[in-house]
Parts: C-alpha cells; structure tokens; sequence
C-alpha cells in the first residue's frame, strides 16, 4: 500500500529476496516524480545504502560539504546574509524527491503489478494472510505492507490508537530553479545554510533540477504560527502548493521581515505562491511495526520531525532490514517478528532525536545573538545527544 519512496523501497526488497507476485497499489494518479523538493541523505547513510544494493550514482545529487550559521545581527556592519556564527560539517547528498522516487520506481516498475491510481479502502488481516479492499473488489495476500504514509490505513488496522501528533508549529517549504536567485554565488554549491531566529530556522540547500539539468534552490521555514492559525492541523494533514491561506503567508511574510536577513528574506520571498506548501510537523512511533501479517513502513511506520534529515533515510533502511530478515528466515511469520523488533527500537530513537533537535531549534531555542564558533558546537553536541542527525547506522 503506498507506492512512494518506502512502496518503491519495499517492493525491491521484496523483488531481492525473491518474492514472485508484488502489486503496489498507489492512491495518486499523478507522476509522483513530478514532486520537486529536497531531500537530504547523510553520506555515511548513503555508503550503507549503496552497498545494500538500494542507491546509486545514477541519481543525480548535490554534494554538500558544510553548513554556515548565520542570525540577523541588526547592529553588525551590514551583510545581507547576516552574521556568520559558525561553520559546521554537513557531509550530506542532497536529492530532488521527484528524481530520488523516479531511480527506485525505474528498478521495480518491470518487476512489479504497480497501479497507479489505486487507492486501499481497507485492509484486514486473515490467519494465512490479509485481505485488500479497493475498487469495490477483495484481493488476498500472503503479507500486506503499508507504505501509506503518516495516515497510514494499514497502520490503523493493526494499532488503532497510534496516531501523528502535533509539534506546534509549521514547516514551510518551497523550491524553484536557481537561476532565479539573486547573487547566486553568495549560496555556494556545495554548501547550505541554518538561519537562526528565535522560535525557529531556515534551512536552505541546493538540489538537482530535474528539468534543466542544473539546479534547484531548496528552502524549508520552521516557526509556530499566531494563535488560532494552526486550529485543525492536530488532525495530520499537509497543505499542499498553491492552498496556504491569508493568514499563514501574512506569518511567512512576517518572519522575512522581521526576522531574517534580507538576503534569505529575498530567497523566500522569490517562491511564487504555486510553489509554497505548508505541512504541520508531526511526530510518532507505532508501538508494533508488523501484526500477523500486515507491516508498516516508512512514515506509516514512524514519523520523526524533520530536522533529523532522516524519514526517507529509515524508509530505504526499513527496506533492507525487510530483505534481511526475509533471507535469513524460513517464514513470513518469522521473518516479521525479526522485522518488529528490530524497526520499533530504532523509530523510538529518531522521535525521540527530533524531539530534541524541535526544542533546540524551534520551540526552546537559545539566545543566538551571544553564539560563535565554540558556542555553536557545544550547542550541537548536547542538541544532538548520542549523535544520529542524519539517521541511525545501519547495523545488519
Ligand atoms: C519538511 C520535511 C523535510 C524533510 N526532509 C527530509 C530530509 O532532508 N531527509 C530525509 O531523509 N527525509 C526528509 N523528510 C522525510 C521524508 O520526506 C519521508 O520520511 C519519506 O518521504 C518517507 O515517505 P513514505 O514513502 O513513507 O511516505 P509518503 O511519501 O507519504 O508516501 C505514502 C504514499 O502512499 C500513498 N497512499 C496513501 N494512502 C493510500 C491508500 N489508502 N492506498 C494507496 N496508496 C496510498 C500516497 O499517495 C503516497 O504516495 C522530510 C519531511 C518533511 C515533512
């Protein structure tokens, strides 16, 4: 269920452990490669990746090398770009979403029954397997994967209560083709940037342009909106281009104003409203990851919050935990047991990362004005805890 990055991702697990029949059953009718934003991979996640045989140089990326920090400094002689706090590594590959989907669905749209335009109306577990409803027709499975994303229905089959709860703020996010960025070698190509501002951040990174070639500028605004602007996004949804109203653009335009420096108050305000979606940031683990023989994956399985750079990272590593436990075991009944308990301890650890990464950043954020260098990496160490940005190493 689900033919995304996770859908994809499982299906050519499935195809590697040698699983004949395969059917995705995908809800959007629509190229789900046309979808145009950033996705950061942690280039030690990548090396993993890549020797489990799930990613390759085939698809076109960034190299990011490092991040600069900067805070709007009011007093400072005056760069549009702010004041510089710090420099940090970011050994990171940057994606475009659309290109990062369409190299996974090029390995298994061959191998794979993937439907377009389906959508799951329920599934339900069976004593030999589950059973699919969609279309008006009931089609029987050996096991059902749910790769349907943070409002998971295979989710709410197998563990009603676990559900997306709400951070309290937003992300904002926007991407356009970079030759419509002003003084475009003040943003390097192989860098990003962290903007600081109190009670939340810009990000910004370079991605690949998947139609000219070149590149995209990719942006993504963390902030809690005023009072009352955010009623309704307790239950999960997301905003998608051109439907921000009123009153969240007047909040976007605000923090360009007031609170970033001119030069990335300029990048953001550069997105034209077709390009600007908004989507609540949300968070959860799924106490069981597979029941009977239904499994979750991906953000249907956990969601953490974005700042760990980690969620489709966990999706291509749910993957390969798939395959492994199903090529060292006899039965899909002990193939998903293994496949529980190795998922559920490592969701916990990427909520409870971004959970701490949402209150260094967004919601508890420090008095930036005072940071330098030294500063900025104390700060990340104790953000960051045992490590992990990025995600978690894969450890079969
Ligand atoms: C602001 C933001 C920034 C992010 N940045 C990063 C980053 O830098 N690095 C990183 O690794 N990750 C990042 N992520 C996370 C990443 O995008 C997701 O974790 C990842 O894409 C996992 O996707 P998925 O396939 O599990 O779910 P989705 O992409 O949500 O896919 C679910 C699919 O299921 C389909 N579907 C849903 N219901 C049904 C149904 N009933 N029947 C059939 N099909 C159905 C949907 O149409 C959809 O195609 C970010 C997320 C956000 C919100």
């Amino acid at each position: 269920m689900g033919g995304s990055i996770a859908g994809c991702a499982a299906a050519l697990a499935l195809r590697r452990a040698r699983v004949e029949e395969i059917t995705v059953y995908e809800r959007a009718a629509v190229r789900l490669a046309d979808r145009g934003v950033g996705v950061a991979v942690h280039n030690a996640r990548y090396a993993e990746l890549e020797s489990a045989g799930y990613l390759d140089t085939s698809i076109p990326f960034v190299q990011i090398a490092r991040s600069r920090w900067y805070v709007r400094d009011d007093t400072a002689p005056r760069s549009p770009l702010g004041r510089e706090i710090g420099v940090m590594p970011s050994p990171f590959r940057t994606y475009n979403w659309g290109l990062l989907w369409d190299g996974l669905y090029c390995r298994v749209s061959e191998t794979t029954d993937f439907r377009p335009g389906s959508a799951v109306e329920a599934v339900k577990a069976t004593p030999e397997g589950a059973e699919v409803h969609t279309d008006g027709r009931t089609e029987h499975y050996d096991v059902v994967i749910g790769a349907d994303g943070y409002r998971s229905r295979a989710r709410a089959a197998i563990s009603s209560d676990a559900r997306p709860g709400y951070a309290g703020y937003l992300a904002w996010r926007g991407a356009y083709s970079s030759s419509r960025l002003r003084d475009a070698e003040l943003l390097a190509e192989d860098e990003g940037a962290y903007v600081l501002f109190q009670g939340g951040h810009l990000v910004v990174y370079r991605i690949p342009d998947g139609a000219t070639g070149g590149h995209r500028v990719n942006w993504v605004l963390y902030s809690a909106p005023p009072p009352g602007l955010d009623q309704g996004m307790h239950t999960p949804t997301s905003l998608p281009p051109g439907t921000a109203g009123d009153g969240l653009r007047a909040h976007l335009a605000y923090v360009c104003a007031e609170l970033l420096p001119s030069y990335w108050a300029d990048l953001v305000r550069a997105t034209v409203y077709d390009e600007l979606f908004v989507q609540p940031v949300y968070d959860f683990t799924a106490p069981r990851h597979a029941v009977g023989r239904i499994l979750l994956m991906g953000d249907a399985a956990t969601v953490a919050r974005p700042h760990t750079s980690a969620g489709a990272v966990k999706a291509l590593q749910d993957a390969t935990i798939l395959e492994t436990v199903l090529t060292q075991t006899a039965t899909w009944s002990e193939a998903l047991a293994a496949y529980d308990s190795d998922r559920v301890s490592s969701g916990h650890a990427m909520v409870d990362l971004g959970r701490r990464l949402g209150r260094a950043l967004v919601t508890e954020t420090p008095n930036w004005q005072t940071f330098d260098q030294t500063g900025l990496e104390t700060w990340w160490r104790q953000a960051t805890g045992t490590g992990q940005f990025g995600g978690r190493q894969l450890t079969r």
